[in-house]
């Protein structure tokens, strides 16, 4: 179950998170991208925390959708409409279904599938989320499980975003929206422990 208390601790340490792994998400994106993702991130997070630090009560699907509408506006690139969505989408399910944790990530991921016409396999952000929400699913969501679903994306080729522009190229590259997903949800390890 995602609580309220859980949600704002996760969303602070990703903001935290974000801004300590800045210049190494950059990193990445400049073998694979344009070297934006990082800069684009840390735009994101600086109106999150505001909207964390305005109001500490507030309902989780509330929250969530804020925080989609801060990185859709802030975040920019292809990024920031994707993360927005995934956001947008989580809150949306808890408005009207349940707040079972796998659903809500599950709803995420299924809005980064639709919004970025991705499936898995295309070294996307998209090969973090849906294997987590499977992993919530099947109780088997850990550190050991999450490293190796980034790990796994290592030698994909990308065939969407930037940096499907390299082919082949891009093999033996880290994803930066992976590795910036991948941090979303070692922060939310966390909250869980
Ligand atoms: P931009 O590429 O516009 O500079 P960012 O650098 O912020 O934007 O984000 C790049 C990340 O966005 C990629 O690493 C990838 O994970 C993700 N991405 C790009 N296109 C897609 C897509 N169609 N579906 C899912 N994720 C995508
Ligand atoms: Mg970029
Ligand atoms: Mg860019």
């Amino acid at each position: 179950k995602l609580t309220q208390a859980m949600t704002y601790k996760w969303l602070q340490l990703f903001v935290q998170d974000i801004q300590k792994n800045q210049a190494h998400l950059n990193e990445l994106d400049t073998a694979i991208g344009d070297g934006d993702h990082g800069t684009n991130m840390v735009r994101g997070m600086e109106q999150v925390s505001k909207i964390l630090s305005q109001s500490q009560d507030q309902k989780v699907s509330d929250l969530l959708k804020q925080v989609a509408f801060a990185l859709i506006s802030k975040v920019g690139g292809a990024s920031g409409p994707l993360y927005g969505t995934a956001f947008l989408e989580m809150s949306k399910y808890l408005q009207n279904q349940d707040d079972d944790l796998a659903s809500v990530i599950n709803a995420g991921a299924l809005g980064i599938k639709r919004r970025g016409q991705v499936n898995g396999g295309e070294k996307t952000m998209y090969d973090i989320w849906q294997p987590v929400a499977a992993d919530l699913q099947q109780q088997q969501f850990n550190q050991a499980n999450l490293d190796s679903h980034l790990q796994a994306t290592l030698n994909l080729e990308a065939t969407k975003g930037r940096a499907s522009y390299l082919g082949e190229r891009s093999q033996g590259h880290l994803d930066p929206g992976a590795q910036s997903s991948t941090i979303l949800f070692t922060d939310l390890l966390q909250v869980l422990n």
